[in-house]
């Protein structure tokens, strides 16, 4: 069989369909063909014993993906904004109220009046920050410059990397990274049921636009000539030729998929990238032993809790009884499993005592890749949406972002690739 497309999509996350849509609305015939048996990479929701279970807490912050969502038409009841919660921190095994947002600052026994009104400032300049004049340097360079008091510092990368995952303050490029906590203080909004119910909408919307959507395809090249994209090579032996690929993948696959890449882009986008891991431990309780924990910061201890019921909505389980939680390690290049796991055991104990009587089933996901890569200072290029070598050759995903953090890396650079082969 050979089928001929405008577009080949490689990848069907979140990225790849968001690419599609773009594609598919601008008039032209796109496949996206995804490795996996269902669509969604990373942005899967699974079942076990009635109880549903993100792949870590999916926050949607303020900015380019809802941006996107928005302009692709989607339903905006798919998406809720949580008003402000209580959030607490475990500070020296003890769990106090966290200061995250001026109401709390006041009633937090975490902080002096002085520090307390040194925050408030502190939010206030970031709020207002523009950050595309603050110089390339780390953000732990910005705290010594910054923040004179050790907890206010503990206070801000707790927020950092409760935003971004990313627990690498000398690597961590600072504008970008309060870009992205500006976002987060102008909103946070979740998707009812999780990504999994967004993933069912970007695939109902490309249906209906007519993209062909091939799961179990797995793509094994990229045939390029005279610097030109031909066809792309399956699994199965299919050819099918398309004179624009994206290539929607992790950066190593997308790396590999390309005959002689190391003469192009992409050899240097893969060896720049850095990837972001995290350890889930996520739970089903049949109640919470202290009900109004529901949002839990580590402060000495890169870890975070959330009650994922409370933020996507109730129907994360069948009998919306079961309230479940996503307890998050915040990994940086070195981690143990087995370690984490009882850091993060540990960590729940103390917020809620007794958990281990409540639980219903759980899931524990010991090294989950939450990004490919970040702003990072080691990071020589933003890349794409073009690889500048091959014609016709695009990339896309959360690794290519030109700035933006997580799902809005995933769209904005979907978006850029999708409008580079409008225009031409
Ligand atoms: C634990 C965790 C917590 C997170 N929390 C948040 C959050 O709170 N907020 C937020 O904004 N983001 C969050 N994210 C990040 C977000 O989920 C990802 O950024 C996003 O889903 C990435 O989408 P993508 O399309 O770039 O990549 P992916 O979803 O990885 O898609 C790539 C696809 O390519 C396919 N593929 C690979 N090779 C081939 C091949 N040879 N042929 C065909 N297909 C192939 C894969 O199977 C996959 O489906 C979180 C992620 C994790 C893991």
């Amino acid at each position: 069989m050979h089928r001929t497309f405008d577009v080949v999509i490689v990848g069907g996350g979140i990225a790849g369909l968001t690419a599609a849509l773009y594609l598919a609305r601008g008039g032209k015939r796109v496949a996206v063909l995804e490795s996996q048996q269902r669509m969604g990479g990373r942005a899967i929701t699974n079942q076990k014993e009635g109880v549903r279970f993100n792949l870590g807490s999916h926050a949607l912050y303020e900015g380019d993906a809802r941006r996107v969502f928005q302009e692709l038409g989607l339903n905006p009841d798919l998406f809720r904004k949580v008003d402000e919660f209580k959030p607490f921190g475990i500070w020296k095994e003890q769990v106090h109220l966290f200061p995250a947002s001026m109401s709390f600052l006041l009633k937090s026994s975490m902080l002096t009046i002085s520090e307390k009104v040194m925050f408030a400032g502190l939010l206030m300049r970031i709020l207002k920050m523009d950050v595309e004049a603050i110089p390339r340097i780390s953000l732990r360079a910005w705290m010594e410059q910054n923040v004179r008091s050790p907890m206010l510092r503990h206070m801000l990368y707790v927020m950092a990397r409760g935003g971004t995952y990313v627990q690498a303050p000398d690597l961590q490029e600072a504008g970008p990274l309060f870009r992205q906590m500006q976002r987060s203080i102008a909103g946070v909004y979740y998707v009812k049921r999780g990504w999994g119910a967004l993933i069912e909408h970007l695939c109902e919307e490309a249906q209906r636009l007519g993209v062909a959507l091939l799961t179990g395809r797995k793509v094994t090249a990229v045939g390029h000539e005279d610097g030109c994209v031909r066809h792309i090579l399956c699994a199965d032996g299919e050819t099918i030729e398309a004179a624009y690929v994206i290539l929607a993948t992790p950066p190593g696959i997308a790396r590999n998929l390309v005959p002689n890449s190391d003469a192009t882009s992409l050899k240097t986008w893969d060896e720049q990238a850095i990837p972001v891991t995290a350890a889930c431990l996520d739970i089903g309780l049949r109640r919470l032993p202290v009900p109004d924990r529901q949002f839990v910061y580590g402060i000495d201890q890169p870890i975070m809790m959330v009650n994922a019921s409370r933020i996507h909505g109730l129907d994360m389980s069948d009998d919306g009884d079961v309230q479940v939680f996503q307890m998050i390690k915040f990994q940086n290049q070195d981690g143990d499993a087995g370690e984490d796991r009882r850091q993060l055991e540990a960590a729940l104990d103390l917020i809620h005592p007794g958990w281990k009587r409540e639980v219903v089933t759980e899931q524990y996901l010991p090294r989950m890749t939450v990004v490919h890569d970040f702003m990072h200072l080691k990071r020589k290029q933003n890349l794409g949406p073009a690889v500048p070598e091959i014609k016709g050759l695009y990339v896309a995903g959360d690794w290519a972002t030109h700035g933006e953090y997580l799902v809005n890396g995933a769209a904005a650079s979907a978006k850029r690739a999708a409008e580079h082969i409008l225009a031409q």
